[in-house]
């Protein structure tokens, strides 16, 4: 019921952790994050159960300086680790969390998906493995093939995606659910409630419904529906960390 992401930080594990239990008032079944040093080497940690297990969970191996966290309040598939997000495309090339509805999921997986295994019971995993798909069989760009899965999907959410080809960005979109970026030099940051990441900047920019966001450590650039680039000024929250 929570994201969190982060670019350009030398310490993204915890600033992960510590967004993710700013976000635990809002409740929630199950925990997880994904990490990129971007230099070859990536993590996974999921669990079932309190930040504090997700905590215990995360080795100090797991380092890195971008990546994306979740806290889960089951809508489809019951609390479990195969279901806790980031969830993964069969090929292991892209993470995506996601808070909010899939309505026509069964329908998506019907007509795109055949043959592709799942290995969870979740609305999200039809949502990563469409983006694979678009990407991997139909040659696109992962920002096209983002924005066309976005254009397919109906329902409500918050998404934050990587793509571990391209672990200098994060792809960001929203529909019905809070998503902010927040402002950073030299990193950037994203967060579905500012308190997440108040420790981090102040500066934040809101996205709208239709909008997609390619998120660098410098650079944040918002497109419209029609793929036109939106300019919007950030505002200054006034929330003690
Ligand atoms: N519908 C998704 C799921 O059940 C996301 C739920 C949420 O917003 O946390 O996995």
């Amino acid at each position: 019921c929570g994201i969190v992401g982060v670019i350009g930080k030398k310490d993204t594990t915890e600033i992960l952790l510590n967004g993710l239990q700013k976000l635990e008032y809002r409740g929630y079944d199950s925990a997880g994050i994904y990490v990129n040093d971007q230099a070859g080497h990536d993590y996974l940690v999921k669990e079932k159960g309190k930040i504090a297990e997700l905590d215990k969970a995360v080795g100090p191996e797991v380092q890195g300086t971008m990546g994306i966290g979740h806290t889960r309040w089951a809508t489809h598939g019951e609390p479990s680790h195969d279901n806790a997000h980031p969830q993964v495309s069969a090929s292991g090339r892209f993470y995506l969390v996601h808070n909010g509805v899939i309505n026509n999921y069964q329908d998506l997986k019907a007509q795109y998906l055949k043959g592709v295994h799942f290995v969870s019971s979740t609305d999200t995993e039809v949502a990563v493995q469409l983006i694979a798909e678009l990407v991997e069989d139909g040659g696109m760009d992962t920002e096209s093939a983002f924005r066309k899965a976005l254009s397919l999907i109906d329902g409500s959410y918050a998404f934050l995606l990587v793509d571990r080809e391209q672990p200098d960005k994060l792809f960001v979109a929203k529909n019905k659910s809070p998503l902010l970026i927040g402002v950073g030099d030299g990193f950037n940051v994203v967060c579905s409630d500012a308190l997440a990441m108040v420790a981090q900047t102040k500066d934040f920019v809101e996205l709208h419904d239709g909008e997609m966001v390619v998120v660098t450590k410098d650079k944040i650039s918002i497109t419209d529906e029609n793929n036109q680039p939106v300019e919007r000024k950030p505002y200054t929250v006034n929330i003690d960390a």
